[in-house]
């Protein structure tokens, strides 16, 4: 249980890192960090207190951390979207990158001009806008933080991770 992956926030609620329980009870304890969320049922027992296995902890410092930027790159975007079209949803077959304003209308390159799209749907849509061919983005794009891009190697152990590393 000791071995549990915690989410360690920073002082402003920003995810930091990620370690493991045993790290983050003694951060608990030395009243380096506050628990912002606990695992369900889950209790670590120590000498002379039962003590709630944290999920997220968040500092009560501010740390300086350099923010580490994720490169857009094909592979990135389509990591972002997790390999689903964001036109028409599915997960399968391959998956290209298509600018949402095309590139003749003045579409980026940018993390919120591109998105995951299935081949049907690219070859569809074309050189067009969304609106011009009536298709409708499943979600807003945007610049993912770091951990949305540590989700896609790693499996989130809880639900309740989402809204700090913004998956909602
Ligand atoms: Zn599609």
């Amino acid at each position: 249980m000791l071995n549990r992956y915690v989410l360690v926030l920073n002082q402003n609620y920003e995810p930091l890192s990620i370690t493991k329980a045993k790290r983050a009870i003694i951060l608990l304890y030395l009243g380096k960090a506050e628990m912002i969320e606990r695992y369900d049922g889950c209790a670590v027992r120590s000498v002379s207190q039962i003590l709630p296995l944290p999920s997220v902890v968040r500092l009560i410092y501010y740390i300086k951390a350099p923010r580490k930027a994720v490169a857009l790159t094909r592979k990135n975007i389509i990591k972002r979207d997790r390999h689903i079209c964001q036109y028409c949803g599915t997960k399968k077959g391959p998956m290209t990158t298509d600018h949402v304003i095309p590139k003749k209308f003045g579409g980026k390159d940018s993390w919120e001009n591109l998105v995951c799209a299935c081949l049907e749907c690219n070859n569809k849509k074309g050189d067009r806008s969304p609106e011009e061919v009536n298709m409708f983005l499943i979600k807003k794009p945007k610049r993912p933080h770091f951990f949305s891009i540590v989700h896609s190697f790693m499996e989130i152990p809880d639900r309740r991770w989402k809204q700090y590393l913004f998956l909602d």
